[in-house]
């Protein structure tokens, strides 16, 4: 028990570090039970693990902060936030979140209780124990922190309020598909953020959103009640307007738009389906065996575009893959912006397509595929395009922000449009992924780790993710990792295409969520989304598809 502990700690104090690992196993406490999992061997290896456990008797949880999913993910989102700030100057870490409530493996509720999980640098002189820290951090701040989650100690009235936030989201993201829309921004909403480097809300001068009158919906919401706010509606969404106008804040948003956000954000009802994916140019990406052919014909290699493999893919064949990809994961809401795209690959003005004609070129724009992707499946598109008129054309609706007020100018741009020949988009090839290609051991042992947010060590591979900003957690980066040795070790890969064995996860993980992902992990990790474990499944460069 926790005296014993102390004991323990105590009769250590001064023997070498390596006797901590003697720690491993359960302890019980008055009111929680601590698992010491895994025992850094050295004062500088990766922290040690331990988890703790705190009965429903102890938490008293009520009923309406965790029976509902959408309801517990966000007490324990809450309650995480809580723990990571009694814990400000302590030994002990855990990993709470940023602007987005996700699904995190350090917090978990199930059935009333309450699940941590913690890394801690056990505290040494130099190669020595020191067990006054060590009884300190376990005997006391632990505790400590425990009893400031339980629900008579916290501010009830806030965390129910917290709750509310994510419930509203989340009701608002599941009436888009009935309303007919692919993305809402609300009313009031703050989209800008503090700067490149900070999601926090830009402060004091930002201009709230106030949605055209043409564009307005109004839907009611479980808390909030009614609110308005600009529907963004399925079918093809051009946002123009001219530089610095707020056109890729609008564009950021939804891509968060698939997230839920804290309350204060600004963003807490600016939501897009939950397919939504962020689609950009990513020179130099390896591709293995995409079908590109409906954006790609005829390249002066003589290269098979419908069977497209490359290790350094140009701008313009590596978007038309991340197309192709996303399509095939699942997706059927592309959002893309000017600022991150390949130009030859969204537009060819009139006097170029009479310079190089059509035979000599192989690149089919998005311009005039964008329609056939809506009419024959059904994908919706919102493009920032400032640059070109080209898009007047095809564009069901088009929104101009000025001042970062969006205006709805549809009919004017309209007036501007002219006659275009669509193309043809027939349905990408759906992949089967070779098992064995996805291997997550690295001599011998399982290796699963992450570099800042830029890279995902899988195996024996780095797979660059910066190009995936939809990866808005460190914690999702490993939780793709885990997903990807998932789909390979349950052999869900090999026997289905991509797109079945991304459902059947989803189908396994099951209202478990996050917990159901790890299996032993010792690490924090966070559910990811499956077009990020699609996209980085495709980054994998030992990746082979068989057909
Ligand atoms: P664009 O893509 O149209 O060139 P950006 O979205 O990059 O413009 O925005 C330009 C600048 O304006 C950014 O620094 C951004 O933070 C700021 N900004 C965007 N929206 C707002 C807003 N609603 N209120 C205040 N500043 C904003
Ligand atoms: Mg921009």
């Amino acid at each position: 028990d926790d005296a014993r502990l102390a004991e323990e700690l105590r009769r250590m104090d001064g023997s070498s570090y390596g006797r901590y690992k003697s720690l491993t196993g359960d302890w019980t406490f008055p009111d929680f039970t601590l698992t010491v999992e895994r025992v850094q061997s050295d004062p500088f290896a990766p922290p040690s693990r331990v988890s703790v456990r705190i009965p429903a008797d102890v938490v008293e949880l009520p009923d309406d902060a965790w029976h509902a999913p959408v309801r517990r993910r966000a007490t324990a989102d809450y309650l995480v936030r809580r723990a990571h700030r009694e814990l400000k100057g302590a030994r002990l870490r855990i990993d709470a979140g940023g602007q987005e409530v996700l699904d995190r493996a350090s917090c978990q509720i199930r059935d009333g209780d309450l699940h941590l999980r913690l890394g801690i640098e056990m505290p040494g002189h130099g190669r020595r124990i020191d067990g006054g820290t060590a009884e300190r951090e376990l005997c006391e701040r632990l505790p400590d922190m425990v009893d400031a989650l339980r629900w008579p100690e916290i501010d009830t009235a806030e965390a129910a309020a917290f709750a509310d936030t994510v419930e509203d989201t989340c009701a608002l993201r599941d009436r888009l598909e009935d309303l007919g829309l692919v993305a809402f921004a609300a009313d009031g909403a703050v989209l800008p953020r503090r700067s490149g480097v900070s999601d926090l809300p830009m402060q004091g001068s930002a201009v709230p959103f106030r949605s055209p009158e043409s564009l307005r919906v109004s839907v009611d919401l479980p808390h909030a009640g009614t609110v308005t706010g600009m529907g963004i509606a399925e079918g093809i969404t051009l946002i123009v307007g001219g530089g610095f106008h707020g056109k890729s804040t609008l564009l950021h948003a939804l891509e968060r738009g698939a997230y839920d956000h804290v309350p204060g954000d600004g963003r807490e009802l600016v939501v897009s389906r939950d397919d939504a994916v962020k689609i950009r140019a990513e020179e130099g990406r390896q591709v293995e065996r995409t079908d590109i052919s409906a954006f790609v014909r005829n390249l002066p290699t003589g290269a098979d575009t419908a069977d497209f493999s490359t290790e350094n893919a140009s701008g313009s064949t590596s978007q038309a893959a991340n197309i192709s990809e996303a399509l095939e994961a699942g997706s059927r809401t592309l959002l893309i912006d000017e600022d991150t795209t390949a130009t030859n690959l969204m537009i060819r003005d009139a006097r170029m397509q009479r310079l190089v004609h059509g035979d000599r070129e192989p690149l089919t724009p998005f311009v005039d595929l964008v329609r056939p992707l809506r009419r024959d499946h059904g994908v919706s598109t919102v493009l920032v395009m400032g640059g070109s008129g080209d898009y007047f054309d095809v564009a069901d609706q088009i929104v101009m922000l000025d001042g970062y007020r969006p205006y709805d100018v549809t009919d004017s741009a309209r007036e501007l449009a002219s006659e275009r020949t669509d193309a043809d988009f027939g349905a990408p090839a759906d992949r089967v992924i070779d098992a064995r290609s996805v291997d997550a051991t690295a001599r011998g042992k399982s290796r699963i780790k992450r570099r800042d947010m830029d890279v995902l060590t899988f195996g024996e591979n780095d797979i660059d993710v910066r190009s995936l900003t939809q990866l808005v957690d460190p914690g999702q980066i490993i939780g793709v990792g885990l997903a990807m040795r998932r789909l390979a070790e349950d052999g869900l890969l090999g026997r289905h295409t991509l797109a079945e064995a991304l459902d059947a996860l989803e189908e396994r993980l099951g209202d478990d969520g996050v917990t159901a992902l790890g299996r032993g992990f010792a690490g924090d990790y966070v559910l990811p989304r499956r077009y990020e474990i699609a996209a980085a499944l495709n980054r994998l460069r030992s990746l082979r598809v068989q057909r």
